[in-house]
């Protein structure tokens, strides 16, 4: 049991007069000691409450009555428990009774043990956080994380200001020196106004000299995941994938006349061949249907997937496939369908990815994608509304921008 926050905070009790203890003439208020701890690893609620001073069976009864309320197994390393001790200023620390344990689950619920009368009970309740909207700007000069940092972007919320645009967006070669961009997000703040985490990105603006300007405001349909749209409602998510895996570069592009590293001779690549280390996960560009996983001669273990009457996309090389999958097996985008090999004909682990449409193989580097799903037409009145509200705060008054923070 590590003590996090000792004695964080003593205060008098409201009720201190019915409690007051005398010692003397003076009046000695009663003190609630309150202090969050972290569980250690291979601690559990249940020995915690024996360091608490519970002998074995009330800790145990006291962590089944907890338990009914929220899993205890579910209760990992780090986490945070808050104990209130009420006691007379005379009592030893040893001997002092516990008023009440707090502790707030994942989802943001607030499960707490506390004592009335003689006994302990449970209480499970919704945990009133605090939201404060925050408005980052940056103009890249050596490089996007740089500008974010001095913007004091925090770094986890960089990758996500550039996700929507992963579809549209070559990193390596569209941002340019002068590029600029807006981030709306917010910090959630527990009952005391301590910083407990961000939201994700709500809303970015990119201004960029190549590709001009591009935003993606995120928002939730009433029947379906939150997810990054433009500002006609159409989804910043394309319904493939132009590179399915993390690569670390692309060893071989689609040409119609390369001559093959192992055979010799002229031969077509229809493909693009992306270099990355051997078990490097392969994900599905796509929703969509397996049709073929199987040895496939030179493609080594190969899958390919039907995503619907237009588009195909085919993997090669693998080293190995995914657990459970078979023809048949129904796919979502960035599933993990294998790992990166070299098996088949091969000069070295990485993966052939395919695109084909209409039965033809294409260029998946330069093809247009499909488009995602646009919000349905009843969706829009609301959608609408969300996007003014976000456009108003990735445009803040002048002088507030300055501060890089409206509220
Ligand atoms: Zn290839």
């Amino acid at each position: 049991m590590k003590k996090m926050l000792l004695c964080a905070l003593i205060y008098i009790s409201s009720l201190s007069s019915v409690f007051a203890a005398e010692t003397g003439s003076i009046v000695i208020p009663p003190i609630h000691v309150e202090v969050t701890d972290k569980l250690e690893n291979g601690e559990s609620f249940n020995s915690y409450l024996q360091q608490l001073g519970f002998n074995g069976r009330d800790a145990y009864l006291l962590s089944y009555k907890v338990n009914k309320a929220y899993n205890l197994k579910k209760l990992q390393r780090g986490q945070e428990l808050v104990t209130v001790f009420t006691d007379d200023i005379n009592t030893p620390i040893s001997n002092r009774r516990l008023a009440r344990l707090d502790f707030y689950t994942p989802k943001d619920k607030r499960i707490s043990l506390y004592k009335e009368a003689d006994s302990y009970n449970v209480e499970t309740s919704k945990r009133r956080l605090k939201t404060s909207t925050q408005y980052r700007t940056g103009i890249i000069d050596s490089s996007l994380y740089n500008a974010a940092e001095d913007a004091k972007l925090p770094i986890a919320l960089i990758a996500g200001m550039v996700e929507p645009f992963a579809w549209d967006i070559d990193f390596s070669r569209d941002f340019r020196k002068g590029d600029s961009f807006k981030v709306i997000y917010k910090e959630i703040l527990d009952e005391k106004g301590h910083f407990l985490r961000h939201s994700p990105v709500l809303a970015v603006e990119l201004n960029l000299a190549r590709r001009g300007t591009l935003k993606a405001y995120r928002y939730k349909p009433k029947n379906g995941r939150s997810n990054y749209y433009n500002e006609k409602g159409e989804s910043r998510r394309k319904s493939l994938l132009r590179t399915p895996l993390n690569f670390k570069r692309i060893s071989s592009h689609f040409n119609p006349k390369r001559k093959h590293p192992v055979l010799g001779y002229t031969r077509a690549h229809k493909g693009t061949d992306f270099a990355a280390a051997t078990g490097t996960p392969i994900k599905a560009a796509g929703d969509g249907r397996i049709v073929r996983r199987s040895w496939y001669g030179g493609y080594g273990r190969y899958i390919k997937i039907r995503h619907n009457a237009k588009y195909e996309t085919a993997y090669a090389h693998m080293h190995r496939y995914k657990k459970g999958l078979k023809v048949g097996s129904y796919v979502r985008q960035g599933d993990i369908i294998g790992y990166v090999g070299s098996s088949g004909r091969s000069t070295g682990p990485h993966l052939h990815y395919e695109l084909i449409v209409n039965g033809r193989k294409v260029n998946a580097m330069r093809a247009k994608l499909p488009k995602g799903k646009s919000l349905p037409r009843n969706e829009m009145v609301e959608f609408k509304k969300e996007v003014d509200r976000l456009n108003k705060l990735l445009n803040p008054p002048k002088k507030i921008a300055k501060k890089n923070s409206p509220q």
